[in-house]
């Protein structure tokens, strides 16, 4: 038996997840129009390769990868591009973004799909083709898969993430249960593309029928299957790599580096559609819970409206907005107009008696509950502390970039501050400081290059005037 370590802190939010882990996978009907954001995946968005009035197949690649760090988008049914154009996201800020919006035919005309002779492709063929197919981690990180694939020629653990420990969230238990064979297939293929001399798949113990379920699809195979405590946060990658390997990734560290790397049963699923069947990720397994008549799971269209989602699980007047994710990570939706993204992995509808309103902060009392709960052991009281004085640089020193947003200390705080807010702020200033930065060093350079072209140029003309006027010789050097 697998010797199971542990992580610091960690919390038991009450689950919520029996609400929808019941039924079977559901398939949403088509709606009038899809809304498929380009940008969909850490990295730049894709390029459009479609314009208004195209018709497009199911699967036709409609926006290609821009640069290493991104990966591409695909009509997820036929039909006619209406538009492409910015159309609000799902995103905390209401913010909108290119999206392609396609009516459909009702035909489900697919492009033509044959299998991927991954096996005898080279690895740099196989991660442009992983890229042009649009897989990108499904858990919630949406960080293009090629990427990850590409980063070691010999894994030691190749960890499979079934942990799914938010609460709400059941798509990943669906998913394992009914169709562990492909997650199995998928995991083979990964562990041949990496090297990798052993696999553990990590499974929180309050999924018995998904454990069950994989097991016999690993049957006789030395992927070892491993019931993990049920302890928030233990699905996040670093979390779970340290209770299946004991191996701590460090930030700034490639998971590879140290000879692991994590994948969501979920994107070893696509993964395995997109090699062995050629479909790329048009779709994604959602959980449709909260203050609706039908809670439940289902397989929608990537760009399905997320007001046509919600009609479909019945979400009724009494809601009071919208959570995409989960309650700990996910964030309050300020629009259902925007189109189901390849990160969404749950849409929580809000009651009062749900989601009752936030108690008012309070002042921080140093009691250090907030440092007990933190899985990545830091201090949050003190990073609370210095983000409030816009003390960055102290952020940094205290290692606010090793924050996952997990939430597990404001869950715990009795002062009832939100924590990561604060926490997101300051990472938010960080970024926009570097950026700036970096624009100016850019400015600079440009401004260098500049001057060095035009003093070139006056050298240039200089030699010129000077072999046309002087016979034999040339100019005496130009000052400045
Ligand atoms: S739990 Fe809240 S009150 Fe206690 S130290 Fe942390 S931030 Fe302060
Ligand atoms: S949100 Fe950040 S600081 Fe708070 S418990 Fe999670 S990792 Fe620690």
């Amino acid at each position: 038996m697998s010797h199971l370590y542990s992580f610091h802190g960690g919390i038991h939010p009450p689950e919520h997840k029996a609400e929808s882990n019941g039924a079977r996978i559901a398939t949403v009907p088509l709606p009038p129009q899809l809304v498929v954001p380009l940008s969909q995946h850490i990295g730049n968005g894709a390029k459009p390769l479609v314009a208004p009035g195209d018709l497009v197949r199911k699967g036709q690649m409609i926006g290609s990868a821009d640069g290493r760090v991104s990966a591409a988008v695909h009509a997820p049914t036929s039909g006619r591009v209406l538009t492409v154009a910015p159309r609000v996201i799902a995103h905390p800020s209401g913010l909108s973004e290119p999206c392609v919006v396609i009516e459909p035919d009702g035909e489900e005309r697919w492009v033509e799909r044959s299998p991927f002779d991954w096996r005898n492709a080279d690895g740099s063929v196989v991660m442009d083709y992983l890229r042009d197919m649009g897989v990108v981690g499904l858990g919630g990180a949406v960080f293009p898969s090629h990427l990850k694939l590409g980063g070691a020629r010999a894994l030691d653990t190749l960890v499979i993430n079934g942990a799914e420990c938010e609460p709400y969230i059941t798509c990943d238990d669906r998913l394992m249960r009914e169709r562990a064979d492909e997650i199995v297939t998928g995991i083979r293929i990964v562990r041949t593309l990496m090297n990798a001399q052993r696999v553990k798949v990590g499974i929180e113990d309050n999924k018995p029928e998904a454990i069950e379920a994989m097991q016999l699809a690993c049957g006789g195979s030395d992927i070892e299957v491993i019931a993990v405590p049920t302890l928030y946060p233990s699905g996040g990658a670093k979390q779970l790599t340290r209770l299946l390997t004991g191996r701590e990734v460090p930030a700034g560290v490639r998971a590879t580096d140290l000879g692991v790397q994590c994948f969501n049963v979920g994107t070893v699923q696509a993964l395995y559609r997109a090699l062995e069947h050629g479909e790329p990720l048009i779709s994604r397994i959602v959980t449709l819970t909260g203050a609706v008549a039908q809670p439940g799971n289902v397989e929608a269209l990537l760009g399905t409206p997320l007001s046509h989602l919600m009609a479909f699980a019945g979400a009724g007047p009494e809601v009071a907005g919208y959570v995409y994710g989960g309650p700990m990570m996910g964030f309050v939706l300020p629009s259902l107009d925007a189109g189901l993204s390849k990160s969404g992995n749950c849409i929580i509808a809000r009651s009062p008696e749900l989601f009752p309103t936030a108690p008012p902060e309070m002042p921080c009392i140093r009691c250090g509950t907030c440092a007990e709960a933190c899985p990545a052991q830091l201090q949050p009281m003190d990073l609370y502390w210095f983000a409030r004085a816009r003390q960055f640089g102290r952020t940094q020193e205290r290692h606010l970039f090793d924050c996952i947003e997990c939430g597990a200390c404001a869950y715990v705080c009795p002062s009832n501050i939100r924590l990561v807010d604060y926490f997101r702020y300051a990472k938010s200033e960080i970024w926009a400081a570097e950026k700036s930065r970096d624009a100016a060093t850019v400015a600079r350079r440009r401004h260098e290059a500049r001057q060095a072209r035009q003093d070139r140029e006056k050298r240039e003309r200089a030699e010129r005037l000077a072999d046309h006027y002087l016979p034999g010789g040339r100019a005496p050097a130009q000052p400045g």
